[in-house]
């Protein structure tokens, strides 16, 4: 189906149906035109015909009243029976011009004219109608329409009796072109008198008078039809006449019709008008509903077309439009009117979802993607600006601890704070947030409301104590760009988290130190990865001083990278913890170990490898497991390893180590503190700890020769370990004075750059059979 515009739909359907109905009206019209004609028409030919018949019967009493007097006339009698053929020429002719018979004659009983007025009836000529004149004589009278000369003549016949039978008067009318106009005169048809001859042999008719002449009359007596219409008639000129014939007379010898013929034009004269109106009704309704059609459909379309507009408009993304439609149409109005619903509420959504989009649904703050476009603006604006970055430490404890809800409620306790100080805040991140204040801050400051937004979170029952680390950026001083700005602030958080105070402003080092982090995750990963023998296991021999023989050796790992160089284990050690390849670190320093030292028994040597391990390893029950299967695998006893733990790797979940350092315990394994004296164990956590040596720090060996205060630790830590029956090493020993010094007082290891640098395990075996007989001490 084609598709077609609402206002054609419209136009169409009106202008056609008017169409339709004014074509309806007008074949109506004219058919019952028609047939109003029509019976008007036969309703006219009747009322002619029977006026036709009276006036020729009244013409026939006048005829009889005339021969009458005539033959009643004593004198006119006298003139026959004494044959006194001028008294009866007067007679006649005085009768005759009383009535204005056109025919007045004697006629002798044997049917000679004796006297005549007319030239039809000569006189002393036979007359033609004997049987009339025999009906005449034995009925005393007759009367007849006679055909005479040509002439048609209505007629009565009488006897003359004087005082027998003696002959006939005749008295006549013609029925001539006079009589039919007074006829028509009256009925307002056309008539014509038409004779067929009987005796004749060609049948043909004659026509004796007409109203018309000759050559119309001829058309319209063959116009018999009377299923005429009004198409006919306004279709085809030649159909004026519609004529109809009625019989008048039968003699013996002929037939005489009346033909009466009525004027169509005249019929339906009066209902061509009608006709003409009715049309011009017609042609105007048409008109005017085609122009009504066409505005109907305009009014109804132009609002439609309207909207569909503002639809457009709507799609495109403007929801601010005026909706003003004119229209006086319910539906049109409905439309409209939710036209402007819709579009209120497609805004309504719209910035719904702008700030779902723009916002954190938690806090309300704003969120990352809202804040770096707020600081991009900033920065467009070229405005100087301070950006304060905020992290609560340890967010995922606080979810643990005290759950999913509390840890909710606690980062919109902190968004609060964050607001009420004013300016622009943001949620990064889980407990991260960001804060622009509106005017600068000092440190200072900066420390009070640090302070501020730390103070106890209480929700019902619940007191939450949070920490928060806050890093300080100056803008445009410290960053360019909002993509610095973040990973700055991110950075110094990171700095600040490892602060003594949690605050820290940001330094262009903190940005070389993060790269180099990263750089060193990511080649340690390669490193780790791919077995290219970047890392390697050095070992420091440790010297018992009371025998002067290696017992013991340190292994220490060793990292040169292609692209990082030498990297120190006490820088990517700690990154390799936070980051998480610790374990994959430990097991390579393991499986390592265990392999040396099995080189080492097979060199015939006595030396147990103690391997450091971190925190982490401690509370990994893997690495215990790995251990294990190493040694076991080397047909190695436990006697071969042994393990240093930092202080500080302690304290974190002291608990949890004691009872993991129990199961290493267990397993045969001796091991150390490390780094003894940095940190803050109290003797009474050392006593639970289920170590078997102190080892320590190398702070308080390298210049123990001279600094007196060293001495008094060390000689301090000595007796302590002496108390909890702990074996002591000294590490860091540099010189012969400080071997002297901790042989003299009584302790056990030493390990040093003094006796050895960390070397190799083939160099070190090399080192142990050089030194077999090294004398540590002058005599
Ligand atoms: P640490 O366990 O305290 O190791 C002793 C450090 O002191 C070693 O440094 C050693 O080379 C150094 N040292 C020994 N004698 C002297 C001396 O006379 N003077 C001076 N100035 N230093 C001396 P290194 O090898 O750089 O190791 C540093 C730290 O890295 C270690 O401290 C240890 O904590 C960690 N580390 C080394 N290897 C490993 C390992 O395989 N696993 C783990 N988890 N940590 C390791
Ligand atoms: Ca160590
Ligand atoms: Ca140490």
């Amino acid at each position: 189906m084609a598709i077609r515009s609402l206002n054609q739909h419209i136009f169409r359907l009106s202008a056609g149906l008017v169409v339709l109905f004014a074509v309806a009206t007008l074949i109506n019209v004219w058919l019952s035109t028609t047939e109003q004609a029509k019976a008007q028409l036969a309703s006219n030919l009747q009322i002619a015909q029977s006026v036709f018949t009276q006036a020729l019967e009244s013409r026939q009493s006048q005829l009889f009243n005339s021969a009458e007097v005539l033959t009643a006339d004593f004198g006119f009698k006298d003139a026959v029976n004494s044959q006194d053929s001028l008294t009866i020429d007067s007679v006649l002719e005085n009768q005759g011009a009383r009535i204005s018979a056109d025919l007045m004659a004697l006629i002798s009983l044997d049917g000679i004219t004796i006297n005549s007025t007319s030239e039809v009836l000569k006189v002393d000529s036979q007359f033609a109608y004997n049987n009339l004149l025999e009906q005449t004589y034995f009925e005393g009278g007759a009367n007849a329409i006679l055909l005479l000369d040509g002439k048609l003549y209505q007629t009565i016949l009488l006897v003359v009796n004087s005082p027998t039978p003696s002959a006939y008067a005749l008295v006549g009318f013609e029925i001539d072109k006079f009589l039919l106009d007074r006829m028509k005169s009256i009925t307002q048809l056309d008539a014509s008198i038409r004779v067929s001859d009987k005796q004749s042999k060609n049948l043909s008719d004659k026509y004796i008078a007409s109203t018309l002449d000759h050559a119309t009359m001829l058309k319209a007596v063959q116009q018999t039809e009377v299923d005429i219409s009004w198409f006919d008639f306004t279709l085809h000129s030649d159909t004026r006449y519609i004529s109809k014939a009625f019989l008048l007379e039968e003699t013996a010898q002929i037939k005489i019709w009346v033909v009466l013929s009525e004027d169509v034009e005249r019929l339906f004269g009066e209902f061509n008008q009608l006709q003409i109106e009715v049309t011009v009704i017609a042609l105007l309704s048409v008109a005017l509903s085609l122009l009504l059609g066409a505005l109907v459909a305009k009014k109804l379309s132009k609002p439609l077309k309207k909207l569909s507009r503002i639809a457009q408009t709507i799609a495109s993304g403007d929801y601010d439009q005026q909706i003003t439609i004119d229209s006086s149409t319910t539906e049109i109005d409905e439309l409209s009117s939710s036209f402007e619903i819709m579009q209120r509420k497609v805004r309504e959504r719209q910035s719904q979802i702008a700030y779902q989009a723009s916002h954190d649904l938690l806090t309300e703050l704003n969120n990352r993607y809202q804040i770096s476009h707020l600081i991009t603006e900033m920065f467009n604006h070229g405005k100087a600006f301070q950006v304060v970055g905020a992290n609560i430490l340890g967010f995922r404890g606080v979810n643990d601890i005290f759950g999913y809800h509390n840890g909710d409620l606690c980062l919109q306790v902190v968004a609060a704070r964050f607001k009420q100080l004013g300016g622009i805040s943001a949620r990064l991140n889980g407990g991260e947030f960001l804060w622009i204040p509106t005017k600068t801050y000092t440190v200072e400051q900066l420390v009070e409301i640090q302070h501020q937004i730390e103070l106890p979170i209480i929700i019902e029952d619940v007191v939450m104590n949070v920490k928060i680390a806050m890093g300080l950026l100056t803008c445009p001083q410290d960053c360019e760009n909002t993509e610095q700005v973040l990973r700055r602030l991110n950075i110094s958080l990171d700095e600040a988290r490892s602060s003594p105070d949690l605050l820290v402003t940001y330094h262009q080092d903190f940005e070389l130190r993060y790269t180099r982090r990263l750089a060193i995750i990511t080649q340690l990963k390669k490193a780790l990865l791919a077995h290219h023998d970047e890392l390697k296991l050095v070992y420091q021999p440790k010297l018992e001083l009371h025998t002067g023989a290696i017992t013991h050796a340190e292994a220490l790992i060793r990292w040169n990278n292609p692209l990082l160089g030498f990297v120190p284990p006490d820088e990517f050690i700690g990154i390799a913890e936070q980051a998480g390849l610790i374990g994959q670190v430990t097991e390579y320093v393991i499986k390592t170990a265990v392999r040396d030292a099995k080189a080492i028994q097979l060199a015939g040597l006595n030396i147990c490898i103690a391997v450091n391990l971190s925190a982490k390893d401690i509370l990994d029950p893997k690495v215990l497991k790995t251990i294990l299967r190493h040694v076991k695998n080397n047909n190695l006893s436990a006697a071969c390893l042994s393990f240093e733990i930092t202080e500080s790797d302690l304290v974190a979940d002291p608990v949890k180590a004691v009872v993991e350092l129990d199961k290493f315990r267990a397993a045969g394994f001796s091991i150390a503190i490390d780094d003894f004296g940095t940190g803050y164990s109290s003797l009474a956590y050392l006593k639970e700890l289920p170590v078997t040596e102190l080892k320590i720090d190398k702070s308080f060996i390298l210049n123990l020769h001279e600094q007196a205060s060293d001495q008094k630790i060390v000689q301090t830590i000595l007796e302590l370990a002496n108390n909890f029956n702990l074996g002591v090493i000294a590490e860091g020993v540099e010189n012969q004075q400080s071997l002297q010094l901790l042989h003299d007082w009584g302790c056990r290891w030493v390990q040093g750059y003094h006796v050895c640098r960390p070397i190799p395990v083939e160099d070190m075996l090399d080192w142990c059979k050089d030194n077999l007989a090294t004398e540590w001490f002058e005599q």
